[in-house]
């Protein structure tokens, strides 16, 4: 009594286990494409690289890993970005760049007025110690 329903149990959950429903289950094995191991036409593992072109904003791709190697291995790993995302992304880029270019000057700023402070004190300093 006790073993058929056991053995049925067992028959249902190696069903279950087997069935597709299983593969959409929040439990299946999560694969990262940009982790493949992939080789490029001429033989070696190709590298993950970024486009940063105004058509595939930080989409990634296969690439060969010798650079002007004229092999052309290219395989998209993410898929194409929806038009939304192609209009929006580059304008978002062009802006960070833009403030990363004003914060270097600013910065360029902050260490000659440093420099500049440093130097008051030092003169201060100096003739502080010749009058005294
Ligand atoms: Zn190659």
């Amino acid at each position: 009594m006790f073993s058929s329903s056991f053995q049925e149990l067992t028959v249902t959950l190696s069903r279950r286990l087997s069935s597709p429903a299983l593969i959409s289950s929040p439990y299946r094995r999560i694969t990262c494409p940009a982790l493949e191991m992939v080789l490029c036409f001429c033989g070696r593992v190709a590298i993950v690289r970024t486009a940063w072109t105004s058509l595939n904003p930080g989409r990634r791709f296969h690439a060969c890993p010798k650079q002007g190697s004229r092999c052309g291995f290219l395989r998209w790993i993410d898929p194409p970005m929806c038009a939304r995302s192609v209009e929006v992304i580059p304008g978002l880029l062009r802006n960070i760049n833009k403030h990363e270019i004003a914060n270097s000057k600013l910065m360029e700023e902050a260490t000659k007025w440093k420099k500049y402070f440093i130097a008051s004190w030092v003169l201060f300093l100096v003739v502080w110690l010749v009058s005294s």
